[in-house]
């Protein structure tokens, strides 16, 4: 038990359990797992709580059987952070959070509430809201003054202009007293209410919450248009950055009349010795998009221990990458090839090369440079005991609609 001198300290619930809205070139994806600019909507949100080190601990509030979920704790690796089932309601979700505080959280610490839909939340609102609770309100929510004229509709006119002076809009986060918000909330549920936000349920008893004007940029994603907004607004706060990655890859020369790169079938004295078709080229230009990725490399994703991959063509690999790309809300800027050998000669194949290349990874062909070079007889290229290419790329958050 501790002592009511100690000092309340602050938990975060996101509730993420929603299964409703889904959209997005990943259909059946649920709104909280569509990713942008390199994350998903529910990664960006509770990285912007974990930045925050006043925040003792966080419980998502998770769908039973979410099975993105263990990657996306994984990967954000933070002891504060935990899980419980939420349900199918927001309202549902915050009280089952509430319930995974029990017995951690002191009736007078606070708790709060973020949209695992609001991505960008920035650290100055946030550190504001805490601020504001070192002078003991009853609660505390961000909001943003309404700037819009509003009007009020009948039978498909203007009935009336509502006067906006006193209009905010409430954004999240929303803050208030463990033990008030869970009394608020099982009081909605016995009246039967069904509540659209936490200062709802402390409305319905009184509780005047104090209004901190947050950020308009603190947009809720409820459309696909939404993501589109939410990209430009994370490179605008400088938080979406642009991602490099670079790749190598080599295949020893062996019997056979050709080499393909990029895709390109090139005739020569020689094959190389490989699993697949040893296309050095798209091998080292998938390392280098996993790289930028932080995926991993070639060999995770298509083991050359797999039957399936023998004399594989390599377009398939490069394909399913530039999947994985998508998937992360990320396009290629460009991509710089390096092939290093002392023959065949590519310099009449590197426009079908970038190409192939090009179409594989849903640029243009023009964004993609391709070149070559001997190493002066020296070294295993040099002997032509093989061929060797190093790729690097630039990828950046690619607009919504080319998800
Ligand atoms: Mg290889």
């Amino acid at each position: 038990m501790s002592s009511p001198a100690s000092p309340a300290r602050v938990w975060a619930i996101v509730p993420a359990a929603g299964r409703g809205a889904r959209f997005g070139a990943t259909a059946g994806t649920p709104k909280q797992y569509v990713a942008f600019a390199g994350r998903s909507v529910l990664e960006w949100s509770l990285r912007a709580l974990l930045a925050e080190p006043r925040i003792a601990g966080l419980v998502v509030a998770i769908a039973a059987g979410d099975e993105r979920w263990p990657a996306l704790a994984a990967a954000l690796d933070d002891p504060r952070l935990d899980a419980a089932i939420g349900g199918a309601e927001r309202q549902d979700s915050v009280e089952s959070g509430l319930a995974h505080l029990a017995g951690r959280a002191a009736p007078q610490d606070w708790v709060l509430v973020h949209d695992a839909a609001r991505p960008c939340l920035s650290r100055a609102d946030l550190a504001a809201l805490i601020d504001v609770l070192g002078d003991q309100p009853p609660g505390a929510l961000l909001a943003a003054p309404v700037v819009d004229t509003v009007k009020r509709e009948r039978d498909g006119v203007v009935a009336d202009t509502v006067d906006r002076t006193a209009l905010w809009r409430a954004l999240t986060p929303q803050v208030f007293r463990y033990a008030e918000l869970a009394a608020a909330l099982a009081d909605a549920r016995a009246s039967g209410v069904l509540v659209t936000d936490e200062a709802q349920a402390m409305e319905r008893l009184g509780v005047r919450a104090r209004l901190v004007k947050g950020s308009p940029l603190n947009v809720k994603i409820t459309r696909v248009e939404d993501l589109e907004l939410a990209t430009g607004i994370m490179k605008a706060m400088g938080v979406a950055s642009m991602r490099i990655g670079q790749g190598f890859d080599v295949h020893t020369f062996g019997d056979g009349d050709h080499v393909v790169l990029g895709g390109v079938r090139i005739p020569y004295t020689r094959g190389v010795v490989a699993h697949s078709d040893g296309d050095v080229v798209i091998h080292a230009l998938c390392d280098a998009v996993l790289g930028a990725l932080g995926q991993g490399d070639i060999g995770q994703h298509f083991p050359d221990t797999d039957p399936r991959y023998r004399g594989a063509d390599s377009r398939v690999f490069l394909r399913e990458v530039a999947a994985r790309m998508r998937a992360a809300g990320m396009t290629l800027v460009n991509a710089d090839v390096t092939v290093l050998a002392e023959a065949p000669r590519i310099a009449r194949h590197r426009a079908a090369m970038a190409a192939n290349l090009g179409a594989d990874l849903g640029v243009c062909a023009d964004v993609i440079n391709i070149k070559a070079t001997t190493t002066e007889r020296m070294g295993f290229v040099g002997r032509g005991e093989g061929l060797a290419a190093s790729a690097a790329v630039l990828l950046d958050a690619a607009p919504a609609g080319a998800a």
